[in-house]
């Protein structure tokens, strides 16, 4: 049994991947039946090259395994190398963990990746991680598994600490959201929405998922840039209205809404005594008439109407 389909289902998965001399016949194809990935580090030092690192895996051969050492090969650039379809010595079988979801799994059973980082406190790089995501999710979708078959080589083997300073469960959490095909890689490139293309001014209409993490996080800098400046000026009005709300300015301010209130109650007070010197005018006109009711000359009536309406409209202040 070979894994001849190792080089097209990592590309497919949008991975940059070489193919290295002769993994097409490498290592044994007497193995299987296969049942899990297990994550290494290849724990050499952190200016190795790629050169160096696979001449290990796949022609010296290290002092603790022979060759071939593992089927693939991720560089810290973030690519791929397939080195060997067939089974490979990068587990041992004596040291397996009774707790390990793949235990009674050995050599013949299971998938290595050697990834390149010295073990001993590099820094993983989010490029090189999400490679390695996508490529054991790109594994496990062609064997029909689920992400717990993804294990880091310490979890699966007593006296090993690779691949340190991963978090697998975080790494199987990223696998199993790829293979639910509800996660998008760093390299996807994914088609921009009108609004977005109006906004940048984009040619393409397109970006990296990367690119577009970058701008949003460029993007909500300036925001939050913009709005500290808006809060800063904010608050020097406020404390402008502050100063002035505690000077003079108050008082004058009251005086003023006092004295408005004061010439409003006294045109009420006013309009409230022409209306009374109104009924009062027709009570007293009334009363006249009944009393002139037998005198013809109108005109006479008249007169003394008036007379009495302007005489009780000044008593009232009416003008
Ligand atoms: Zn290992």
């Amino acid at each position: 049994m070979r894994l001849l389909w190792l080089v097209d289902v990592l590309r497919a998965a949008g991975l940059t991947v070489r193919e290295y001399d002769g993994w097409r016949t490498r290592g044994s194809e007497t193995w299987g039946p296969l049942t899990g990935v297990i994550c290494h580090a290849t724990a050499g030092s952190r200016t190795s090259t790629d050169a160096g690192e696979t001449r290990t895996l796949w022609v010296t051969g290290s002092t603790s395994a022979p060759v071939p050492i593992s089927q693939l090969y991720l560089s810290r650039s973030g690519e791929w190398t397939v080195g060997a379809s067939g089974r490979c010595n990068h587990v041992a079988f004596r040291d397996v963990r009774p707790s390990s979801p793949l235990a009674g799994s050995g050599n013949s059973q299971l998938i290595g990746v050697e990834a390149q980082n010295d073990n001993r406190g590099e820094p993983w790089s989010a490029r090189m991680l999400d490679s390695y995501q996508i490529g054991a999710a790109a594994i496990c979708a062609r064997m029909g598994w689920e992400a717990w078959r993804v294990l880091g080589h310490a979890e699966h083997q007593a006296g090993k600490s690779d691949p340190l300073g991963v978090d697998m469960d975080a790494f199987r959490r990223r696998v199993a959201a790829l293979l639910e095909g509800d996660d998008v890689s760093w390299s996807e490139r994914l088609t921009l929405p009108a609004w977005v293309v109006e906004l940048w001014g984009d040619k393409d209409g397109v970006a990296t998922a990367g690119g577009l993490l970058t701008s949003g996080y460029g993007h909500a800098r300036s925001v939050n840039d913009r709005s500290k400046t808006m809060l800063t000026e904010q608050r020097a009005g406020f404390a402008a209205v502050l100063a002035k709300l505690a000077g003079e300015d108050v008082a004058a301010t009251v005086q003023g809404l006092l004295e408005a209130a004061a010439v409003r109650e006294r045109a009420e007070r006013q309009a409230e005594q022409a209306a009374l010197a109104a009924t009062l005018a027709d009570g007293v006109l009334a009363g006249l008439r009944e009393q002139l009711g037998e005198v013809a000359d109108e005109r006479l009536v008249a007169a003394a109407e008036a007379g009495v309406r302007s005489a009780l409209r000044r008593g009232v202040g009416e003008s």
